[in-house]
């Protein structure tokens, strides 16, 4: 059989490595399936909080060769839509028929001096850098303290996991001593998880000492100090941030609406309405659910995005009708270090499950549900790249253990 053409996908984070799985999937040999990256590996960004975070890559090269696609690496620098290209940084170009966009998202650092000096867990190679610091301030042995800016998801977990990480480096004096202090502009820890988890994570945070100074505005970051709008300040050992994320900037290059965080508004086949040739997934994507939602720059939605953008992609290719993108069932679980997780079902965050039993289900989305399967068959690859099917597991009514 030959190909009908070349299906490109940019960006090899949850999104894009399904999306290419699911594509070939959908088109076997009758397209070219080609993925760039920088790297062919997938970060865990969800787990970037954690301890050792030089272990929270996935090399995708076995996987990608097991399913026949093909990987280029580089970075994508210039899109012409009107000759379906892609250029790379370092000069060369890539032509497509269809092309998926799921490079992902970067966290933005709040306009002020010195924010490029703080710390963050955003990417893998940041998360290193984090971490050695963390080395260094264990071995000081002293009473440090340790800033996090940003009372978010990733500002919780980050900020409840610090003692712990001192003492993973051997710092016991300094992890028990230390001063651990989460900032924010908002006058509430976690603003956008609502009010119902809010006094799970507040008994949490007082549990692990961890200091509080919200409705505070930054002025100034530099690597030993934290300067507010009030004129006051924080001398630290490090400043971490955990302020956000928005859509990494090649999605600029699309032709299209994008909503404030940069996301392209694609239509419910997750395609790019002005550019029809280009589907968009991920923390790229600003897509609707399928009951009024806005999907959430989350790896449970991204993977879902990728996977309905790569088969639509063939979809699309070969002539045939695309499937709707739709995700109606949305958990978050919130690792809550020492005090466990705390697990909440649908858009108005109900509580499911607290403490331990929350903490056992983290462990099982961290070090298993998000990955995919690494020394599995193509049989196992193909069906995880299956939006129905994954649309059809309910988590929380598979026993963690
Ligand atoms: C610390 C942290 C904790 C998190 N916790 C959770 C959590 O508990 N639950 C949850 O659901 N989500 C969580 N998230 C969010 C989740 O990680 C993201 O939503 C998810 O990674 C998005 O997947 P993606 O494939 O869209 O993008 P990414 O994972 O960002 O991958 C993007 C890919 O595109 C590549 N790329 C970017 N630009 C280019 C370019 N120009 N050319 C080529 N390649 C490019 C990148 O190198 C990368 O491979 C967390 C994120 C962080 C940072």
């Amino acid at each position: 059989m030959t190909s009908n053409g070349e299906i490109l996908v940019i960006g090899s984070g949850f999104a894009g490595f399904w999306a290419a799985v699911a594509a070939k999937r959908f088109a076997g040999a009758q397209a070219d399936v080609t993925l760039i990256s920088p790297e062919p590996v997938l970060q865990i960004r969800p787990r970037l909080y954690e301890a050792s975070p030089e272990t929270l890559g996935v090399d995708l090269l076995p996987l990608l060769d097991k399913v026949a696609v093909d990987f280029t690496q580089g970075k994508a620098a210039g899109l012409d839509p009107e000759a379906k290209t892609v250029s790379l940084a370092d000069g060369g170009e890539l032509s497509y028929d269809r092309l998926i966009v799921a490079t992902g998202s970067r966290m933005r650092r709040p306009p002020v001096p010195g924010a490029e000096t703080a710390y963050s867990v955003d990417t893998q190679a940041e998360a290193i850098a984090l971490d050695i610091r963390l080395a260094e301030i264990a071995r000081k042995g002293t009473a440090p303290t340790i800033a996090v800016v940003g009372a978010g998801f990733t500002g919780i977990e980050l900020v409840l996991e610090l003692r712990d990480r001192l003492l993973a480096h051997g710092g016991a004096e300094a992890a028990e001593r230390a001063r651990i202090v989460l900032i924010d502009r908002a006058d509430v820890v976690g603003p956008e998880l609502g009010p119902g988890p809010r006094p799970v994570i507040e008994s949490a945070l007082s549990e692990a000492r961890v200091e509080l100074q919200l409705g505070a505005r930054i002025s100034e970051l530099a690597r030993d100090r934290v300067s507010f709008a009030d004129g006051s300040s924080l001398a630290v050992d490090a400043v971490a941030l955990a302020t956000g994320m928005a859509a990494a900037p090649f999605t600029a290059q699309i032709p299209g609406e994008r909503d404030r965080l940069g996301r392209i508004l694609v239509d419910a086949a997750l395609r790019a309405p002005d550019a029809p040739e280009i589907f968009v997934a991920g923390d790229a994507a600003a897509a609707d659910t399928g009951d009024g939602h806005k999907a959430l720059q989350s790896c449970q939605h991204a993977g879902q995005l990728g996977r309905v953008a790569g088969e639509n992609a063939a979809r699309d290719l070969l002539g045939e009708a695309s499937v709707p993108y739709k995700q109606l069932r949305y958990l978050t679980c919130l690792d809550l270090g020492r005090s466990g997780a705390v697990v909440t079902k649908g858009w108005d965050r109900r509580i499911e499950r607290i403490g331990a039993e929350g903490k056992a289900l983290k462990r099982f989305i961290n070090t298993k549900l998000i990955y995919p399967p690494v020394g599995g068959s193509v049989e196992a690859l193909f069906a995880g790249s299956n939006a129905a099917l994954i649309e059809s597991f309910d988590l929380l009514a598979v026993e963690a253990a």
